[in-house]
């Protein structure tokens, strides 16, 4: 075929940071290739907003840490300042009325290893053996006992974890003190924007493992925003990326793949998706095992997240000795973190909500969200919280092109194993992004990472034949 302006090798859909690291890997090789971005911006969910007057909020990703290295090499590229985010003081922890320094409780890294414990004790055969003599260690004469062990039984199956599977009941069979569980609960709700209930223990389990440093995750941010790492990627690419071209269908043919947004229509000899699975499920796949492609993509459902940050005159939680960290029970899902850049611009804390409460305050009113949020950290940091001198938050609740924040997460009663058969779907289409990746699943790192890896795939085994 001659090769026209509507053809390449391969064609990207996304222009976060996988796809454009893909991109970037794949025009190392040699092949031809073109970005292909929804949005009128490239970052996806790495995106940094000027604020007048008072430097910029990074509405999504944010933070990294120093293991994290193909994020800092770019950092280095762009000469980006990076800060480490203030660590010292009190932490809390809010359960009911009272308000608890956080380290008489478990730590979260020890929290996500009881879980991990807790959900592979599952599979073990001395646990389900336990869980059936616990069952029948009540029966007294042979028909009651024939009764009993029936209904035991039938109990056993609706209820066995292995069967129930969510990450709520991995938790509750922790069995932590009260405050703890509580504490647990509302740490994941906020790491993966779900209720526990909602969410495959299994597939959560595979998540947490998945996280290939023992580092805290927010060691170090950007003072001038984390959108310097997409202008790193974006200046080493030949052909610039496209904006404002939602792809609506990819259609494989003898000759290769037809990719068609709204406005235009490619020719391309692999197509890589690098958007996040929900988005993903938005477009009309005319492929090879498409059925099944269909139930992959539908194993995960995005998390809901409000991200605020509020700016004060002063960082007078440090004042009374307080880190600016706290966990609250309730709302559930409520975490926030000081995140001043440093001693040349305003302190900073910034709250996460995500899971359930972040669906109930995204249909409020933005003054009504913010107050509502004022009013929780006055519980926490007293009245002078009140009073920010600036106050901005990003609503990542049912976005259009990533379905939410902070990443998509498999759900339960769903495939446990999509995210390894996405990233290993044979043929002339690919699949890479923050929730394929295998070493720092949902982070931007992981993100990089899973985009190079998929690009590598496509030009190590020869799927392009046609250089
Ligand atoms: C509030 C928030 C805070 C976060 N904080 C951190 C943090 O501090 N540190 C960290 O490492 N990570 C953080 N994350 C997670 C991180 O941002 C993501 O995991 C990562 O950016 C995902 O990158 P991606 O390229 O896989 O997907 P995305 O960034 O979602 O990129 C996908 C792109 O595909 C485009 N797209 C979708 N559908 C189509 C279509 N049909 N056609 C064409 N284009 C399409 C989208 O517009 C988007 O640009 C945060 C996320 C959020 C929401």
């Amino acid at each position: 075929m001659m090769k026209s302006e509507q053809h390449v090798n391969v064609l990207v859909v996304g222009g976060g940071a996988a796809g454009l690291a893909a991109a970037a890997t794949i025009e190392e090789a040699g092949l031809s290739c073109q970005v292909i971005e929804a949005q009128s911006h490239l970052g996806g969910r790495v995106q940094t907003c000027a604020v007048p007057g008072r430097g910029v909020f990074d509405r999504g990703a944010q933070m990294v840490n120093g293991d994290m290295q193909a994020v800092l090499e770019l950092v280095r590229q762009q000469n980006m300042h990076c800060a480490p985010l203030p660590k010292t003081g009190r932490s809390l922890y809010l359960f009911d009325d009272h308000v608890y320094p956080a380290d008489e409780f478990l730590p979260p890294d020890k929290i996500y290893d009881l879980l991990e414990e807790q959900i592979l004790r599952w599979d073990s055969p001395k646990e389900i053996l336990r869980s059936l003599l616990l069952r029948f260690q009540w029966w007294t004469t042979p028909w009651e006992s024939v009764g009993e062990a029936g209904r035991g039984l039938k109990h056993l199956i609706a209820t066995h974890p292995a069967t129930a599977g969510s990450l709520g009941s991995a938790i509750r069979q922790m069995l932590l003190c009260p405050e703890e569980e509580a504490l647990a609960y509302s740490m994941l709700t906020e790491a993966f924007g779900a209720a526990p209930e909602m969410l495959n223990a299994h597939a959560t389990r595979e998540i947490i493992s998945r996280y290939a440093s023992r580092r805290d995750d927010m060691e170090f941010h950007f003072p001038e925003g984390m959108g310097g790492i997409i202008d790193a990627l974006v200046s080493t690419l030949e052909r610039p990326p496209l904006l404002s071209n939602p792809v609506l269908k990819v259609v494989e043919a003898e000759d290769g793949m037809n990719v068609h947004s709204a406005q235009k229509s490619w020719k391309a000899d692999h197509v890589l998706i690098a958007v996040p699975p929900p988005a993903a499920r938005q477009i009309l796949f005319e492929i090879e095992g498409q059925d099944d492609l269909f139930e992959l993509l539908g194993a995960f459902e995005a998390g809901d997240m409000i991200k605020t940050a509020l700016d004060y005159e002063t960082a007078f939680w440090r004042l009374k000795g307080l880190s600016g960290t706290a966990i609250f029970a309730d709302p559930t899902g409520l975490v926030v973190t000081d995140a001043s850049a440093d001693d040349s611009s305003d302190p900073r804390l910034i709250a996460f909500l995500g899971g359930p409460e972040a669906r109930l305050w995204a249909k409020l009113s933005e003054p009504e969200r913010q107050q509502r949020l004022l009013d929780q950290l006055s519980r926490a940091f007293g009245p002078a919280v009140q009073n920010p001198k600036a106050i901005s938050d990003a609503v990542w609740v049912d976005h259009r092109w990533s379905g939410g924040g902070y990443n998509a997460t498999i759900r339960i009663n769903r495939n446990a194993q999509a995210m390894d058969r996405l990233a290993d779907w044979p043929g002339r289409v690919s699949f890479a992004g923050a929730e394929l990746d295998t070493t720092f699943w949902g982070y931007v790192e992981g993100a990089i990472l899973s985009g190079r890896s998929a690009a590598k795939a496509i030009v190590d085994q020869r799927i392009c034949k046609y250089q």
